[in-house]
């Protein structure tokens, strides 16, 4: 089941609503610390623009709720992607409206412009078909290259698609192709390795990918609760006591199928995360009651590239300890290192293992790096996301 994209539609003096995911890092002024979102949405926004479309993109910027947020205006976003683009970027105060409607009307083809942060209207989160409708006016086609936000049904992701023929751009192609052959036709040996802070976040991926790959590797917070579903004692760890008996019934599901479900053999404990006082490494089975663990030991990290090394197809989501922290992030960077060396196809998704992925330095050696945390974990799971559903069959 393919989707069309801007390649399969005529775009030629066509009024094109294109959504793209511009909620870009700030610092404290506003000012712009990443434009990594911006960047990836140019080849869509380009082509559309070389074959003389009139541009309306429609983005969000934090979390407005509702209403007008003047710290949370797109100024700055359509500035940079002025400078990128090389282009004049008009910006409206509103995102919707009589006022945007004459600058669309105004506007020649082959030009741009970016509405307001569409969550200043209080209907875009609650997918309210009037803002669906006023969006939708302002075009002949709507393009969705926002990948980040394909899990959600909103006006702009969604809705819009009930008023107009709704094609995917060339970010959301790229991710749909890439998740979509790794869960149906996937290189083996297929290794996921999942970690993070909670199970209950990642639930539906380990279930889904029992039945997909052949090695599942836990690691982060979560194996706390996996290990602790095998008896050991975790003191102070985080541990989610109402998922032990989930996490047991996954690992026997694991072994029914056939799947290797690899937890950590020994862990680096400390006092706690902020005040680590000793820092130390200890078997599974040696955990003082008064310690918290925080990141997976040296055996561990051993054993888990031992089966990352042979491995054609990997995907990663979740941190293998509390990274943000130096002393405990070792294992998410020898993790890291691991995946960049071997052969296999990579891919990492979730904004924190990104984020990890970039301060071991080793982004360029992974195959693809998912735009879309939230996005790339519901496709994981075999869900279907209300962004892409809405779009065109090819
Ligand atoms: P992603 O954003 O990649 O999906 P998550 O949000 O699920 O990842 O998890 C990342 C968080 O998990 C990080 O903030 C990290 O500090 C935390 N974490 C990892 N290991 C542990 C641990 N052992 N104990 C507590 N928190 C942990
Ligand atoms: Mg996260």
């Amino acid at each position: 089941m393919q989707k069309k994209t801007v390649r399969d539609i005529e775009v030629k003096n066509k009024k094109v609503l294109m959504r793209i995911d511009f909620n870009v890092p700030r610092d404290k002024e506003g000012n712009i610390t990443d434009d990594t979102r911006i960047k990836a949405a140019l080849p869509t926004i380009k082509y559309l623009l070389d074959n003389k479309a009139k541009v309306i993109l429609v983005s969000h910027l934090g979390r407005p709720k509702g209403q007008i947020d003047e710290a949370l205006r797109l100024d700055k976003v359509a500035q940079r992607l002025s400078e990128l683009l090389g282009q004049k970027v008009i910006k409206t105060d509103t995102t919707v409206g009589p006022e945007v409607e004459k600058i669309v009307e105004e506007m020649n083809f082959g030009e741009i412009v970016l509405l307001e942060n569409v969550r200043f209207n209080s209907g875009e989160t609650k997918n309210d078909l009037e803002l669906a409708k006023a969006l939708a006016s302002l075009a002949e086609i709507y393009v969705n290259d926002a990948f980040g936000t394909t899990h959600r049904a909103h006006s702009s992701t969604a809705g819009v698609a009930n008023f107009l023929p709704g094609v995917a751009g060339f970010l959301v192609e790229k991710e749909l192709q890439v998740l979509g052959r790794i869960l149906n036709n996937p290189a083996r040996p297929f290794v996921a390795i999942i970690g993070g802070a909670k199970v209950s976040d990642k639930i539906g991926v380990i279930e889904n990918l029992i039945s997909k790959a052949d090695t599942i590797i836990i690691g982060g917070g979560m194996a706390n609760t996996f290990l602790k579903a095998q008896g050991y004692e975790m003191g102070k760890s985080l541990v989610e006591e109402e998922k032990v008996d989930l996490a047991k019934d996954l690992m026997e599901k694991a072994a029914q199928r056939g799947v290797e479900f690899l937890l950590p053999l020994d862990l680096v404990i400390a006092d706690g995360i902020d005040n680590p006082g000793k820092i130390e490494i200890v078997e599974v089975s040696k955990l003082p009651t008064d310690k918290m663990a925080l990141d997976i030991g040296p055996e561990t990290i051993k054993l888990y590239n031992q089966g990352i090394k042979d491995a054609k197809t990997i995907v990663w989501n979740g941190p293998m300890g509390v990274f943000e922290k130096d002393e405990f992030a070792t294992g998410t960077i020898q993790i890291a290192q691991g995946v960049a060396k071997s052969e296999a196809y990579s891919l990492v998704g979730g904004g924190d293992s990104v984020a990890a992925i970039k301060k071991a330095g080793l982004d360029k050696e992974i195959d693809h790096i998912s735009t879309g945390g939230g996005a790339s974990l519901e496709f994981l799971e075999g869900k279907e996301l209300p962004g892409v559903s809405v779009l065109l069959e090819k």
